[in-house]
């Protein structure tokens, strides 16, 4: 069977489908991890768009990275540049990533190179990590001018990382392409035409921030 993935005509949907548009982003530069040892595979506890309901002053979003579950150890850039530390003091922006979540960051690093050698803080409970297809010019949560988050997961980023945990499967729909129409029974084994693709999935690794990818929303046209 042949597919084309067309954009999710549903506005409802939209925000879901810019998700999986965004973790589809491949890039061809492999790095170390961030955290000792470089090479070598530490657990993912949150990956990169999953939905965060509001919670306080936070407002609903995306998580526009990955959570590394390393408590209190030691982070050094994955690639050497800049230093832009946040005004909380928490967070730095080095190269094309950001490392966030961390302590003791060290005085007077803001502004200067550091090398992927240089202790650039210690985790907390755990290390967020981000990463912009361009580099970042100033500290602070926000994307430089232009920039967009990748997926630090995907092939030929983080490495090594093997992922071996089975997604679990709550719901899966088929629609007619841009209707409510739901095709069931006979219209699914001969399936033909634009659909919607609808999955309410869940990544069981992170499971322990009760956090999941949630619903998310393709639309393929099956035309062979
Ligand atoms: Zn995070």
């Amino acid at each position: 069977m042949i597919t084309e993935r067309f954009p999710c005509p549903s506005r409802k949907l939209r925000c879901v489908w810019i998700l999986v548009a965004v973790t589809g982003v491949v890039s061809s530069s492999a790095y170390e991890w961030p955290v000792r040892p470089r090479i070598g595979q530490h657990i993912i506890t949150a990956t990169l768009g999953e939905y965060r309901s509001e919670a306080g002053s936070t407002p609903a979003h995306f998580h526009n990275g990955v959570d590394i579950g390393r408590a209190g150890v030691s982070v050094y850039p994955i690639e050497p540049g800049v230093a832009h530390v946040d005004g909380a003091q928490h967070g730095v922006n080095i190269g094309h990533f950001r490392y966030y979540h961390l302590d003791g960051i060290p005085p007077g690093i803001d502004g200067t190179h550091v090398e992927t050698v240089t202790s650039i803080g210690t985790s907390q409970t755990h290390l967020h990590l981000g990463e912009c297809d361009v580099v970042f010019i100033a500290g602070g949560p926000g994307l430089p001018p232009g920039g967009h988050w990748l997926n630090p997961l995907r092939e030929g980023g983080l490495t090594p990382f093997n992922d071996f945990a089975q997604p679990i499967i709550h719901e899966a729909r088929v629609y007619r392409q841009g209707t409510t129409t739901q095709l069931q029974g006979d219209s699914l084994v001969h399936l033909h035409g634009p659909v919607d693709v609808w999955v309410n999935a869940r990544d069981p690794r992170t499971s322990t921030t009760g956090q999941g990818a949630g619903g998310c929303c393709g639309a393929y046209r099956v035309v062979g």
